[in-house]
């Protein structure tokens, strides 16, 4: 049987010839532990087995060889079950989308996320998929000016205004972002997504005239483990593409 041996990042480097950009492209952490010598951050460990197995497929003929072959295995897996491809497109969207908002996350994963995000709601809202739709905001606390702590003057002995903020204290005044909200049904499970209204290259009409606040969302749980990252990610692809 073959045991599992962890590694960090920084060993992929040092000893098994990975680089940054590829290893943010291909893998995905295994687990993620507190950093021995950094609390506050996170460090990620890989399974080095699965590393060198997409190694060795990558390097036979980069991003080609592994988007080919994920498009066989998709085909396969969704052979004329397009009931359950919808259905694990509306899943694995919903995990994704929450799996954005974790520090885990790299920002090349959450603009690859959020992307295939808009193309997936625009997709369905046009062909009138999306159940419901509402309009959903959200108040964002105005900012301390980091350059005077809020004071308003930089020197106390010397009155001086604040150039940065000029004199108010504040760096950025509250402000209020409105979303379309999208709700879709799918085997009584009912998922919502947020969509910032003024990204929207599409006309939203809302069914529903109330206007809800909603909290900033930190870590929600997940229903599908990451390590399905790709697998989820191609899904939804092939579900914008054939659909
Ligand atoms: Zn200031």
């Amino acid at each position: 049987m073959e045991t599992t041996k962890l590694v960090y990042r920084s060993t992929l480097i040092r000893e098994y010839g990975w680089s940054m950009s590829k290893i943010e492209e291909y893998l995905t952490p295994a687990k993620i532990v507190k950093n021995p010598h950094y609390s506050k951050m996170s460090s990620y460990l890989y399974d080095l087995l699965e590393a060198e197995k997409i190694k060795s497929a990558i390097s036979v003929s980069p991003k080609i060889q592994t988007v080919k072959n994920w498009r066989i295995i998709i085909e396969q897996k969704y052979k004329d079950k397009f009931a359950e491809l919808y259905r694990d497109t509306i899943e694995y969207m919903f995990n994704l989308n929450r799996y954005a908002k974790y520090s885990s996350c790299s920002k090349r994963n959450k603009e690859e996320i959020y992307g295939i995000k808009d193309e997936l709601l625009a997709k369905l809202y046009l062909a009138k998929k999306i159940d419901h739709v509402e309009r959903h905001y959200q108040t964002i606390a105005p900012l301390v000016c980091y350059r005077c702590d809020g004071n308003g003057f930089i020197n106390e002995d010397v009155y001086a205004k604040c150039p940065k903020c000029n004199g108010t204290g504040i760096f950025r005044e509250k402000q209020i972002l409105y979303f379309a909200c999208f709700f879709i049904e799918v085997e009584e499970n009912v998922y919502s997504f947020h969509q910032p209204e003024d990204l929207l290259t599409y006309k939203i009409v809302y069914q529903d005239t109330v206007l809800r606040e909603f909290d900033i969302q930190g870590e929600k749980p997940l229903s599908v483990g990451m390590q399905k990252n790709k697998e989820m990610k191609e899904t939804i692809k092939y579900f914008i593409q054939i659909s």
